[in-house]
């Protein structure tokens, strides 16, 4: 062979291995990018799947919830959560998304509140009921109109009276596991794309019941139709107990605006999410709290709420709980919501 016709070959053996190399790297490349859709298409997949098998998840409604089997559960949450009260259904979504009010109950002690204050959150002070409180009605058939003591159902606790003292609200620990539990829930809600109002963003804020329910309305105007979906409180038990449950609804509730199902839709959003918050965080799912039926926020309420009782604040075990997976439990209120506004 001589030297020109070894040169040719080298040089095709060259030109030969840069364009096999060429042709490696192309097909490199291409096999990557066909795995690449392949595996989108199976994320895709699962995710349809995944989206497909959520409705099959909801709890069977006729699963009894446990007994407590702890008068002193409910004797507690007597105590402590007179405060709340009421509301009647409107699904409407202004802008096309629902309206979901977040009520983290209690909040600023009324002992560390001026009497500005207090007036500016719609409490009233009334010499002869003793002090500063709120009325537990509104006349009947009305919104917004207080009762004064006549013309609504007077449901009230035993011994107790359409006058509420809104010392009675005052809580040390709670209000602070409230808001853990409402800002988790909110978020998740948003992400979920609802529209959700708080009725108070810190521990330093406790709005009387009237004005509470007020975010069931746009920009807080009751003259006009509520616009919110549902009302949901958030609370913690304490007293004697372990677990997780919601307080009924029961009789008679007058305030203008409240569907005919009222009563009923709200214990059904109350037993969904309590479910929901039981299954997500492992506190006990107990029967729902009765005997409570007065709670201001059902007679005040214009659209159907569901009132939570989420763990005993003053139980060790619930407590750490409650520290730990307040993230759980948002997560579980804000899919209790989605779940009963679709079911
Ligand atoms: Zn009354
Ligand atoms: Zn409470």
């Amino acid at each position: 062979m001589n030297d020109n016709k070894l040169n040719l070959i080298l040089k095709l053996s060259v030109i030969y291995l840069i364009v096999a190399l060429i042709l490696c790297v192309f097909a490199i490349f291409y096999t990557q990018s066909l795995k690449n859709d392949a595996e989108q298409k199976r994320l895709q997949n699962e995710i349809q799947v995944a989206q497909m098998q959520m409705p099959e998840l909801k709890e069977p409604q006729a699963t009894a919830a446990p007994q407590n089997g702890n008068g002193a559960e409910e004797a507690i949450a007597l105590s402590g959560d007179k405060i709340t009260g009421n509301s009647s259904a409107a699904l409407t979504s202004p802008g096309g998304r629902k309206v979901i009010v977040l009520d983290a109950g209690h909040g600023k002690s009324s002992s560390a509140m001026s009497a500005d204050e207090k007036r500016a959150e719609g409490y009233e002070y009334n010499e002869s009921r003793g002090g500063w409180g709120e009325w537990r009605h509104y006349k009947n058939g009305t919104f917004g109109e207080e009762c004064h003591g006549s013309g609504c159902t007077e449901t009230a606790p035993s011994g107790g009276s359409c006058w509420y003292p809104m010392g009675n609200g005052d809580r040390s620990n709670e209000p602070q596991i409230n808001l853990n539990n409402t800002l988790a829930a909110k978020k998740y809600l948003e992400q979920m794309g609802y529209e959700v109002r708080l009725t108070r963003t810190s521990n330093e804020q406790n709005p009387s019941m009237s004005k509470r329910v007020s975010y069931c309305f746009p920009n807080n105007d009751a003259t006009q139709q509520p616009d919110a979906a549902m009302y949901v409180c958030l609370h913690s038990n304490a007293g004697g107990g372990r677990g997780t449950s919601y307080v009924a609804l029961e009789g008679a509730y007058r305030q203008s605006y409240i569907a005919s199902d009222y009563v009923a839709e709200s214990n059904r959003a109350g037993d969904v999410i309590n479910r929901k918050v039981a299954a997500a965080s492992g506190l006990r799912q107990n029967s729902p709290i009765g005997n409570e039926s007065y709670l201001i926020l059902f007679n005040k309420s214009p659209v159907p709420i569901a009132y939570l009782e989420i763990g005993f604040f003053d139980d060790s075990s619930d407590l750490s709980i409650l520290n730990s997976s307040y993230d759980a439990i948002g997560k579980a209120v804000a899919e209790g919501v989605d779940e009963y506004l679709n079911s």
